[in-house]
Formats: C-alpha cells, sequence, structure tokens
C-alpha cells in the first residue's frame, strides 16, 4: 500500500529545523515585547467574506491563492492567508479600537498562514507569519519606530549587511486612482510590449504591472507615468518626514517608486525588506499603512500601519548563514550511561542533576546496552559531558565524568560535587 504522505508544500518541521524556529521565535517575539506590543491571537478559519473585502477581490492571494471551502453547514469559510484582517476583525469584535478614547494599540501575532501557491525554496502553502499591527497613530513617527524595530531584529539575528530596505508612498486611493487612470492609457498603448500576466492584470489590477519582474515590461515602465507625480502635498510630506526619521536613526533606504504591494488596503507609506540570499523569495518583512481598512470591514475610520515577516525565509537565511547560535542547536548538555544494575540510581541522579541546575537539558540513557553502545549514543545526543555510573561508581555514591568534545581527561568525583564541574 501506498504510504501517505503529507500534502503539498505543507512542512513537517524535524527535529533538527525546530531549534532555528525556537530560536526565531523567541528572538523576534522578545523584540517586539521590547517595542510595547501585546500579543493577540486569532483562528485559522474566518469567513470568506472577510479576506475577500479586506485584502480585495482581484489580488492574488483572493483570486488563486486561498483555501476556501465550504463547512458542513454550507457556509463559505477560509484558512487565513493572512493576519491583518483577522486582527482588524478580532479588534472591532471586542472593541479594542475606541476612536473617541484615542486608544492606541499596539499588537503582534505568529503562526501558520496558508496560500495555495506553486511551492519552491521559501514558498510555502502552509507558512508562518510574525506581524505587528498598530491602529490609532496616523504619524511618521510610528512607520519609522516599526523600521526601527525590524533594524534593531536584523542586528540581533545578524542579518543585518544581507537585507536592504526598499520604501516608497502609494498615496490616497483617490490618488491612485487618477494615476491607475493613467498609467492603463499608458499601457493599452503599448500593450503588445507587456508580458502575458501584465496584460491581463491591465484589466483587472494594473498598479501591480509596476511589480512585473519581466525584463521588456520593466523597460517601457521607465517611460510610463509616475505615481509620485500623482500624490497629493500632505502624502508628499508624510513620506519626507519618513525619510528624514530614518534619517535621523541611520537606517538606510533606498526608495523604490516601483514598489506597490499585492494587497488592496494599503496607502502612503509601504516598505519591503529584501534580501539577494535567498534567489526569487527575497522579500523577508513587507507591509505598511492601512488607514481606510477597519473603516471598511465596519469600524470607525482608524490609522492603521503594520507588516507580516516570513518566518520560512527568514529561518533560511540565519541557517545559510550558520547564525543559530549553538546554545539553540545543541539539545542536550549531559547524557547519563547506566552500566549496570544502577538504573535507580541513574534516574535519580539526573533528576537530582535538573533540580540543581535547572537549565541543563539533561538525558539518562534508558533501556540498558552495553559500555560501547550506551557510548556511542552519548556521542551522538550532542551532549558535552557524559556521566558515567557503573555499580561501583553507584555503591561509593560516585560518578564518572567524561567530556565528550574538549580533551580534558576524566575523572571519578563524588556526586554530592558534581555541581563543580558546570
Ligand atoms: P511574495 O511577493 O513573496 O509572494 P507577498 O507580497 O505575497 O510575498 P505578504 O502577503 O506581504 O507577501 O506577506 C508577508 C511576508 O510573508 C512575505 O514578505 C514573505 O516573507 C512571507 N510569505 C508570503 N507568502 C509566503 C509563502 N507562500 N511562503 C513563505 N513565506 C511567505
Ligand atoms: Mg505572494
Amino acid at each position: 500500500m501506498k504510504k501517505i504522505q503529507a500534502l503539498r508544500g505543507m512542512n513537517d518541521l524535524l527535529p533538527a529545523q525546530t531549534p532555528i524556529y525556537q530560536y526565531l521565535e523567541h528572538t523576534v517575539t522578545g523584540v517586539f515585547k521590547q517595542y510595547g506590543y501585546q500579543e493577540i491571537r486569532f483562528p485559522l478559519l474566518e469567513q470568506t467574506a472577510l479576506f475577500k473585502r479586506s485584502i480585495g477581490e482581484v489580488t492574488d492571494i483572493v483570486e488563486k491563492e486561498m483555501y476556501t471551502f465550504s463547512d458542513r453547514n454550507d457556509e463559505s469559510i477560509t484558512l487565513r492567508p493572512e493576519g491583518t484582517a483577522s486582527c482588524v476583525r478580532a479588534c472591532e469584535q471586542h472593541q479594542l479600537l475606541f476612536n473617541r478614547g484615542n486608544l492606541i494599540q499596539k499588537l503582534w501575532y505568529h503562526g501558520p498562514m496558508f496560500r495555495y501557491e506553486k511551492p519552491q525554496k521559501g514558498r510555502l502553502r502552509q507558512f508562518h507569519q510574525f506581524g505587528v499591527e498598530i491602529f490609532g497613530i496616523g504619524s511618521a513617527d510610528i512607520e519609522a519606530e516599526v523600521l526601527m524595530l525590524t533594524a534593531r531584529l536584523w542586528a540581533l539575528l545578524g542579518i543585518e549587511k544581507h537585507v536592504e530596505l526598499q520604501i516608497n508612498c502609494l498615496g490616497s486611493s483617490e490618488a491612485r486612482e487618477a494615476y491607475k487612470a493613467e498609467l492603463v492609457v499608458f499601457l493599452e498603448a503599448n500593450k503588445e510590449q507587456l508580458d502575458a500576466d501584465s496584460q491581463r492584470r491591465l484589466g483587472s489590477n494594473p498598479l501591480r504591472i509596476l511589480d512585473s519582474k519581466d525584463k521588456n515590461t520593466q523597460a517601457l515602465l521607465n517611460d510610463a507615468p509616475k505615481l509620485s507625480d500623482y500624490l497629493s502635498d500632505e502624502s508628499t510630506a508624510h513620506f519626507a518626514q519618513l525619510q528624514a526619521l530614518l534619517d535621523a536613526a541611520n537606517i538606510r533606504y533606498v526608495v523604490n517608486p516601483r514598489l506597490v504591494r499585492g494587497l488592496d488596503y494599503y496607502n502612503d507609506t509601504v516598505f519591503e525588506w529584501v534580501t539577494d540570499a535567498l534567489g526569487s523569495q527575497g522579500t523577508i518583512c513587507a507591509g505598511g499603512r492601512y488607514d481606510s481598512l477597519v473603516n471598511q470591514l465596519g469600524g470607525q475610520p482608524t490609522s492603521a500601519f503594520g507588516f507580516g515577516m516570513g518566518q520560512e525565509r527568514l529561518a533560511l537565511l540565519v541557517d545559510e548563514l550558520n547564525l543559530v547560535p549553538n546554545d539553540w542547536l545543541e539539545s542536550l548538555d549531559v547524557y547519563i550511561l547506566a552500566l549496570g544494575n544502577v538504573a535507580t540510581q541513574a534516574l535519580l541522579l539526573a533528576e537530582q542533576l535538573r533540580t540543581i541546575h535547572p537549565t541543563l537539558k539533561v538525558q539518562t540513557h534508558c533501556g540498558g546496552g552495553s559500555f560501547k553502545n550506551q557510548m556511542k549514543k552519548a556521542d551522538r545526543s550532542g551532549a558535552s559531558i557524559a556521566l558515567l555510573l557503573g555499580e561501583n561508581e553507584a555503591q561509593n555514591n560516585e560518578v564518572t565524568v567524561k567530556y565528550l568534545r574538549d580533551e580534558k581527561p576524566q575523572t571519578t568525583i563524588k556526586q554530592t560535587d558534581l555541581e563543580r564541574i558546570f
């Protein structure tokens, strides 16, 4: 019988990889807390209408990437493809956003997202995002603070030299509509020079054409109308202010006038942190301002800014660059060998060690076996110290310490002196 396999693009994370994910979760959420963010958790499944209404009907996600199906009651439900829509829905449902009280919310989340994409390196059908969303602050300083937060994180992870910040200003939806009309006129006149995907988008989502990777399309776009010429004075000033703040904080960036984003709800500032170390899946963190979304989903007009960060892409990056600290990769510190009829003492000795040193990772050999066999297992376990407990040692309340990774000689000591070796 053919064995059942996992679904395509839905990866198992095996013990060799989970420490990398744990390290990222610890580090990323630690930085979120440093900036005063609180965690929010929302369900994996939502009503399909939530994503259609927020992300936009003609976006890639809604058009072809969502896992949508009917439940047993014939309701259309969708596995969340991103976090922002659910976050806004949850905040509204539980009245976390009161405009009159001018209440600010700074929230973070982490968890799996689902998109039916073509699986490849750094692109999965179930992937994990860290995200933050800030409600109630319309000024550029919160945008700068969020970018400082991400820059601090890259420095902590050691990847700051491998990432570049790109920013752009999309303006208001009115400005974008006016620009879109002019862009379409220009592109229609040069339609035959566009790649097939861009030709398709001309009728549905023309702004996304700016982001085309096709060489001919890119060349054509050099002569196309520029979004920056359509921005209001307010948007232009806001964007200038953000750049001044980034300059003051010494955060390097490039203005990429072609940076649009795949989701409809953004306005004014958008950004991406990109790396060239992961091939075409180069964006590790992306976000922007979305001041109309709360209102669009039924709430009061509320300023909002946020980002999503791909955990798999970060994991690939820190792993390939060998940046995961050994502490996280080593699953064991001490391996206790039980030689002869000493199983009880070995278990108790391990317990004693765990009590004295709660952070020590201790494993006892359970199940017998020869010295050679147990030694092999100790070696493979990654532990730096093996404790040998034979019948003689047990009788004398002693234990033999063998250093597995250092050139130190083995010694036999009293069990009560064990503390000293750590
Ligand atoms: P891309 O252009 O790479 O498809 P996106 O614009 O669709 O990304 P967002 O919706 O902005 O991505 O999600 C934020 C981040 O989540 C991305 O920058 C990326 O790091 C990560 N991400 C998005 N889709 C996937 C995926 N299918 N697999 C792994 N990570 C993903
Ligand atoms: Mg995508």
